[in-house]
């Protein structure tokens, strides 16, 4: 591996970066995120905003971002624009592309040897598409239908083989939760497991790691710290979230959330608010970067 990436830079260098392989794009977005106020880099799950960051409004709207204090994002598409258009608008604003989010259709079919396949297929094309970004993740933010533990452990082998398409491009495989992760499925006897656990121990931890969305964990009755510390090196990500802006529901701990998350070696996270639709989404964005950009708990 080591020596094919060394090839592979090599390669790069001689290009002087003309369309640069994807494992050389992988050790360039290495690359801290650009600081912003107070010296704090703030992610942004872009999912979060609406037609003010999308279309013709793109540019614009990403730079208010950046003013608003977000460095870098996570995708949820492309808002409207080819992927050349969206870097150099990224770029213009000042933004880092860090992650994206992308969910393949299976027709609600269960994830099997049938289509296991057809779904590596899929992110082996998104991995293709989302190369010139220079982007460092690739996350699954759905989750594909499971009712026993076996299922869960067939999810988790194509979780690797998708991992691993990734890993041949210089990306890394991530998968993001909501709330039905922590159901507990059942397996022979009375055995029980939860979903989340399965598709933790089950993964390879070169391959795959885990996104974890602090709210949802909650909403799944779970303490998200307990699980940043239980899980401390494959929780490599996270999504900030509160049921609206954040800090202003109470029921988030996020000071605890950061401190441990940080102190695991991580710092990488996009805030997220879902709020589509209402027309409001652009100052619930701002009053949550304002929330983070106060935290003394934030670096
Ligand atoms: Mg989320």
């Amino acid at each position: 591996m080591s020596s094919r990436r060394n090839f592979l830079k090599s390669a790069a260098m001689l290009s002087l970066g003309a369309s640069m392989v994807p494992e050389a794009a992988f050790a360039a977005s290495k690359k801290k995120a650009p600081k912003a106020k107070g010296g704090k880099s703030i992610g942004l799950q872009l999912y979060s905003v609406g037609p003010e960051v999308s279309g013709a409004n793109t540019a614009e709207g990403l730079k208010r971002l950046r003013e608003m204090g977000y460095t870098y994002v996570e995708l949820a598409g492309f808002l409207g624009h080819s992927a050349s258009e969206l870097k150099k608008m990224t770029d213009d604003a000042g933004i880092k592309i860090m992650s994206t989010h992308l969910n393949p259709n299976t027709n609600g079919e269960k994830y099997s040897q049938a289509n296991k396949q057809q779904i590596v297929d899929f992110w082996k094309k998104q991995i293709d598409e989302h190369a010139s970004f220079g982007m460092k993740y690739i996350v699954q933010p759905g989750l594909p239908r499971i009712d026993t533990i076996d299922d869960a452990k067939r999810v988790a082998d194509v979780f690797n083989a998708c991992g691993e398409a990734a890993r041949k491009a210089g990306l890394l495989w991530g998968y993001h939760n909501h709330d039905r992760e922590f159901n507990r499925v059942k397996g022979e006897g009375k055995e029980e497991r939860q979903i989340e656990e399965i598709f933790i121990t089950e993964t390879d931890p070169a391959l795959v790691c885990i996104e974890l969305d602090v709210y949802w964990t909650v909403m799944g009755r779970q303490d998200p710290v307990e699980w940043i510390n239980r899980y401390a090196d494959r929780i490599q990500l996270l999504h900030i979230k509160d049921r609206m802006v954040l800090g202003q529901s109470g029921m988030m701990n996020f000071e605890q959330i950061f401190k441990n998350f940080y102190a695991n070696g991580h710092d990488t996270f996009f805030v997220e608010v879902e709020d589509i639709g209402s027309g409001k989404q652009m100052q619930r964005v701002s009053d949550s970067a304002d929330y983070l950009l106060a935290a003394d708990f934030v670096k």
